[in-house]
Parts: C-alpha cells; structure tokens; sequence
C-alpha cells in the first residue's frame, strides 16, 4: 500500500512531462539513441516501429509514455519470466505496473482487473494470447477502460521471417481495427529488413514512423579463439572473472551438462540451464542466475530469450552457433549496463562439419541452402582477419570504420614475418601431387604421417616429412596464410583441392620472398577494464553491491533490478555524501533515492570519512549518450575518438596527443581518420600533397582493401598513419 501511495502522490506532484518523467521516476539524465524522438512521436499519438539493438533501450520508449498519459499502457510480450522482471523494475521506481497470466490465482487477477477499471495502474504487461485468444471479452473489457497506449515488445515474433517466429503473435494485427484511435509501438531488435516490412504489414499499420539505430555494442569486446584445448585457456578466464556472470553456450544439453560438470569439480559456481531439464529446477537456476547465486551458467540458445539481467560480463561460446543472427543475440546479452563486456568464441573447423549435417532440412533443398550459406557466414566470421565488429555490423547492413581497437583482430594486427622456406615446402608439395589433393592431406605428407590415406608413391616424395618441425595447427594457419594472400587457392565441391597460382609459381621458380603471420596466440585482456573517465573505489563498490544484494535478497528481486552496476559504479567513483548530490547519480530517481537513499549514502559517507576522501560530485558531467545515426561525426564518434579529435583541434600533434594518453601513434591516427572521412578534417593538414599522389595510386593499383599490401608497396616513408588518412580523405562522404 505505501508502495502505490508513495508513487502517486510522485506522479501528481511532477507534470508528465517526459524529461521531467526520465529525470524524476528513472533517475536517468537524458535520453539515449532516438528515444525522446519516440517519445515525442507516441505522445503525439502516432504509430511507430523501434528497432534497437539489446540494452539499447527500447523499454523506456513506452515506458515514459505510459507515465504521460492518462490511462493504461498493455505491454504485449512474449515470455512470462521477462514480464514479471519488467514488473519488479518498475515497481521499484515506485511505478503502479501489474502483469496478468496463466501463474495467478483468480483472485489475484480480479484484483487486477478492479485496478485497471479504477484507472490505477500505468502499465500491464501479458502474453499475446490473452489478449486476444478465445477470450475476446478481454478485449470488450479494454474498450471500457481507459487504455492509452499498446506496446508490442519483441515485435520480430510476428514475422515468419524473423528467427523466433511465434503464431499466437498474428492475432496482434487485429488491434488496429479494434482500436483504432490508440497508437501502437513495435519494438524489436532484429534488424533486418524482411523482418521489419513484415512487422509493419502484420500489425496493419498505414501511418507510421520507423526509428533505427545503430546495431553496434561498442561495450562489447569480441574475441575468436582456437578450440583445440579450450578447457585449460576457459578455466584461465574463469579464474581471472571470477566475481563476474557469465554466460557459456554449447550446441547439444549433454555438452551442457558436461562442461558444467567439470567446472564444478574445478570450483565454479555453474550450472547447466536446457529445454531437456524439468521445469521447477529450470525456474530455480535461472532465478539464481539473475539473483548472481550462480555465476555461470552453461547452456543451449533455449537460454537467455527472457534475461533482461544487466550485468552479464561474458558470454563464451565453446561451440560455432549457426549464423550470425543467432550469435549477435547471444553475445548481445553481454553488458546491458553499458559497461565493459566480452564475447570469447571457440573456434575449430571440425564444428563447421558438425553443423552442415544439422543444416539439412529435410525436403527442402532452398531452405538448406540458405542454412548452409549463413553458417558458410559464420565461418568466414570467425576466420576473417579485419575488424569482427565491422563485419558483423556490414553483415546487417550498416557501415562500420576498419578498425574498432576493440576486438581480438584489432587488437592483434599480425606482424608478417619472412615464411619464404615454409611456403616453398608447402607450395611444392602442392605441386608434387599434381595439384590434385586437399590442405589437410598436404600437411599430412609435409609431417611424414602414416596415415593409411597417404599413398605409397606420395611416402616416396624428396618432401614427405620436412614439415616435421612445425606443428599440424600451424601448417593449417600457413595454409589459411596462404590462401589469403593468394599463394594458394581452393577449387571449389565438396573436396576442395589446393591449387597453385600465379603468385606460388613466382615463390617456387623465381625464389620470391613470401611474408606471412606467424600463429599467433591471442591473449584476452587481464582484468576487463571499465571504461570510466575518472578512477572509483574498488572496496566501496563492492560493499555497495553487497548492500544491494542484500535488499535484492529481502525484497526477492534479481539485484539489478534494485540497482545496476553502473549505478553503483557512478556511486563509487563520485562519492555523493548528501541527498541532493545522490540524485545526480544515474539510475537514483526520487522513489529509490528515498526508499534505498540513506543506506546507501551511509556506505559511502562511512568509506569517506574511514579513507579521508572528499566527494566528487563536481567532477560528475550528465553522461553522454550515444546519439543516433543522423547526428554529427563528432556526436556519433565514440569518446575516445572525440578526445583526440578535441586535443587535435586544441593544436596538439598526433605524437603528443598519443603521449598523453598513453595510446599508439596508430590508434590516434586512426581517431584523426575518421574524422577526415566525416570531412570534419582535412587531409592536407597531415599528409604532404605529393605524398597524396603516390597513396592514392597505389590505392587504385592494389584496391584499398589491405593496409599492409599498399604499405609494402610504397616507398618506406610513407607511414601506416598517412596511408590510412588519405584512404580516410579518398572515401570522404560528400
Ligand atoms: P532493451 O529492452 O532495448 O534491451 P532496456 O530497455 O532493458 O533495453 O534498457 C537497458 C538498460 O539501459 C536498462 O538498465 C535501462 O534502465 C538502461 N537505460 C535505458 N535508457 C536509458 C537512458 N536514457 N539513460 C540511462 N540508462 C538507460
Ligand atoms: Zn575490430
């Protein structure tokens, strides 16, 4: 009762008005992406359709509308787990939000229905076929009552075309005849455009906006791995992320059951979570996840459709997921809360065979093939060596620079070194077998194997056995090496088979040198940083997740849902020592800071006075929040670009602006570059017009792809730096 009270003498106290609404209910200081757009279009009564990526943050789109208008918001969504987290959320901003399914007791639904006829409650989440099913009263009963707005979460079930279609989603379509005056919002954050024509032709729409964002989880850091021998370099993670969640995806339950077995045994708080599990114990563990009374959990894609749990700092996949789709939502559960997270893949070829037996679908030859081609996607993913993250986002249609600096190809820009005698070993096998075997059986002979395939003539060959001193591993990667600069290519069918080119008939007849990575070993970084722009205090923080665990335990809620990390981080690092200053603080708005206020001021007031330290609230700027695609280069450049772009502009050189921060040369000359591409800067500033002249021809020469081949190609005093501002200037957007 003192929960509803609290909350509406709030809500009659402040006007709804939507900033006000953020800043007050939400504690939040401005709005993220598109969002207030959208707010603005749905209080305006218009139809929309959202697509943002996880963590984006699609609930407050309706949920701030909600609290605008007068009446109630029916928040359609698919799962009942994902409902009653969004209740628990808003409840504890003092919000009156209720959900209705199957669970309850008729008692607790009538109740329901008494609130939503006495105009009490802002929000009301259920399942699609509640609404609609063979209950149409339910429908006739809305009509009485004042509904203000219709939310359909997770939009992308509607369509056959999206991954997770689900039938009872159709009957949505009717909700524009039956009510026609209420605006709609469809969210989703399913990206492509199948999916999205067909959401808006589903629901009926005619006029209506759609508002997209950028897919890209600049939080997220994505690393691919070999898989030989992951359990000992897994374990290694582990050990270092010890106080973190974490999510580990394998393909089949007995894989699940197993690893988390043997995590077990190596003192890990895991558990396994599968459809094959029964369902109290199911519940229990995805409870325990979300309340971090497990850390770990090891499961099949049957988990995480309905975790909204923010502080997820992993997700590891020991096995390939089948497309790309499927692997960007699972590693999108990662760092909800914006803060530094990783997506560690294991990846060997052998899953690849795996997979393209599961890729048959029986009967049907076009839908196998376009299994077969995303998992083909998914492999190239995992093998390429330019940014992951900009081939992830090309692969959803969006643009993305060469170079993230955030993810294991970045991070690792392979030095070549001089492979001439390695390559000329493999070439000339290659051609001693007439061009007419595949890579693995080359390294079979290269390593002088008994293998019973090889045949006797090849045992005979002056080259059987002189690849001893390398490992299989790393003849495969020559291999790859190879073919990737074109020293070696693969026919096409089923058994592909090495053939030579133009370029291996130069290494073997003209004795050209051949430069190549080395394998190299991958490290993930140590500790994972937390971008924060000032420094906080570590012992505070974690006190102040235990005094928030602690009320997530009293009040049966998952932890996150009292206060993110990030809440807490911003906690720990500005040290608000009285109520006003508390306020400033991201995720406080009026309702928690007065029910949670004084404990967690305490904390700090008590680590303060015991440490000697001073509040640094003044050092506290109102965050800033990534914008939207139509912004300005310099709003949509991440913060580490735009303090270089800004110390550039306050005169300083590449070198000392890298000096004082600590970056590379490199890193900040691919900071400038962006901004030359936006046209934001000009190329004549850093690099000499005659030296222009030879990049840009070379460019044209050898295509702008690879950095290293222009490099190579162009006199030694040309810089990496300047090559990559003057592709930079050459693909300027007009
Ligand atoms: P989505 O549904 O798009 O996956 P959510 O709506 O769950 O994302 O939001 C993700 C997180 O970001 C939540 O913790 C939410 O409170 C937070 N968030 C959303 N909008 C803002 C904002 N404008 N400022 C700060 N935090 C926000
Ligand atoms: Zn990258």
């Amino acid at each position: 009762m003192r929960l509803t009270f609290i909350a509406y003498l709030l809500f009659m106290t402040i006007s709804p008005n939507p900033q006000k609404i953020l800043q007050t209910v939400f504690g939040y200081d401005s709005f993220r992406h598109n969002q207030q757009e959208i707010v603005e279009h749905v209080l305006a009564g218009n139809d929309s359709v959202v697509l943002m990526p996880t963590g984006g943050g699609k609930s407050l789109c309706y949920q701030v509308p909600a609290l605008c208008l007068p009446g109630v918001t029916i928040v359609v969504s698919p799962l009942i787990a994902l409902m009653k987290d969004q209740v628990d959320a808003l409840k504890v901003n003092g919000i009156e939000a209720a959900f209705l399914n199957s669970t309850q007791s008729p008692a607790e639904q009538s109740f329901i229905f008494k609130q939503l006829q006495a105009n009490r409650l802002k929000l009301l989440y259920l399942a699609p076929e509640r609404l609609m099913g063979n209950e149409t009263q339910f429908l006739g009963f809305l009509k009485q009552i004042q509904v203000s707005l219709f939310a359909v979460d997770e939009a992308h079930c509607i369509s056959q075309w999206g991954h997770d279609f689900r039938p009872e989603y159709l009957i949505l379509g009717q909700l524009k005849e039956s009510f026609p005056g209420i605006p709609l919002i469809a969210l989703t954050a399913t990206a492509d455009d199948l999916t999205k024509q067909d959401i808006i032709h589903k629901l009926h729409f005619t006029e209506y906006k759609v508002f997209e964002n950028s897919f890209n989880r600049p939080n997220i850091y994505y690393y691919v791995k070999p898989k030989s021998n992951y359990y000992d370099e897994l374990v290694s993670y582990l050990k270092q992320h010890k106080d973190d969640s974490g999510i580990i995806y394998c393909l089949s339950r007995a894989a699940t059951e197993r690893l988390a077995e043997d995590l077990k045994s190596d003192g890990f708080n895991a558990e396994a979570y599968h459809a094959g599990i029964e369902k109290n114990l199911k519940d229990e563990r995805q409870d325990k996840f979300l309340r971090d009374d497990i850390k770990i959990m090891i499961a099949t894609i049957a988990f995480g459709m309905g975790i909204n749990k923010s502080n997820v700092r992993f997700v590891v996949h020991v096995d390939l997921p089948k497309n790309i789709e499927g692997y960007y939502q699972e590693t999108g559960r990662a760092g909800r809360d914006g803060l530094h997270s990783e997506a560690i893949l294991f990846y060997g070829a052998g899953d690849v065979m795996k997979l393209k037996k599961f890729a048959e679908v029986e009967g049907n030859a076009a839908q196998t093939k376009i299994m077969l081609q995303k998992l083909d996607k998914m492999s190239r993913f995992c093998e390429t060596k330019t940014c992951r993250r900009k081939f992830l986002l090309n692969y959803f249609g969006e643009d993305a620079e060469d170079y993230c600096g955030s993810c294991d190809t970045c991070l690792n820009k392979p030095v070549l070194k001089d492979c001439t005698v390695i390559a000329q070993k493999f070439l000339s096998t290659v051609a001693r077998v007439n061009e007419r075997f595949g890579v693995r059986y080359i390294v079979d002979i290269l390593k002088g194997s008994n293998n019973e395939k090889i045949k006797e003539e090849h045992k005979k060959l002056s080259v059987y056995g002189i690849g001893k001193d390398a490992s299989k591993e790393e003849w495969i990667h020559y291999a790859k090496e190879l073919i990737y600069y074109d020293y070696l290519a693969l026919s096409d069918g089923e058994y592909p088979v090495a053939k030579l080119t133009e370029k291996s008939r130069a290494v073997l007849y003209q004795k050209q040198k051949v430069y190549l990575s080395a394998p190299v070993h991958v490290e993930i970084a140590k500790e994972p940083e937390i971008y924060q722009q000032h420094t906080y205090e570590k012992e505070l923080f974690e006190s102040l997740k235990q005094l928030r665990n602690r009320f997530a335990r009293e009040e049966n809620v998952p932890s996150y849902i009292i206060f993110s990390d990030s809440t807490l981080l911003d906690l720990a690092t500005y040290l608000p020592l009285n109520t006003n200053d508390l306020l400033k603080i991201s995720g406080f708005g009026a309702y928690k800071a007065e029910k949670y206020g004084n404990s967690f001021l305490e904390t700090v007031q008590d680590y303060c006075s015991e440490n000697n330290l001073q509040t640094r609230i003044e050092l506290r700027q109102p965050k800033r929040e990534r914008k939207q695609k139509t912004s300005s280069a310099n709003e949509r450049a991440s913060d580490t670009k735009r303090l270089s772009f800004k110390m550039h502009k306050e005169g300083k050189t590449i070198a000392q602006i890298a000096e004082e921060r600590n970056l590379s040369l490199n890193t900040i000359e691919t900071h400038l570059s962006y901004y030359i591409s936006q046209g934001e800067l000009e190329i004549e500033d850093f690099v000499l017009p005659h030296k222009q002249q030879v990049i840009k021809k070379a460019a044209e020469l050898f295509g702008p792809e690879s950095l290293r081949i222009l490099k190579d190609n162009l006199p030694e005093e040309i810089t990496y730096g300047e090559i990559r501002m003057m592709l930079a200037a050459m693909n300027k957007i007009a």
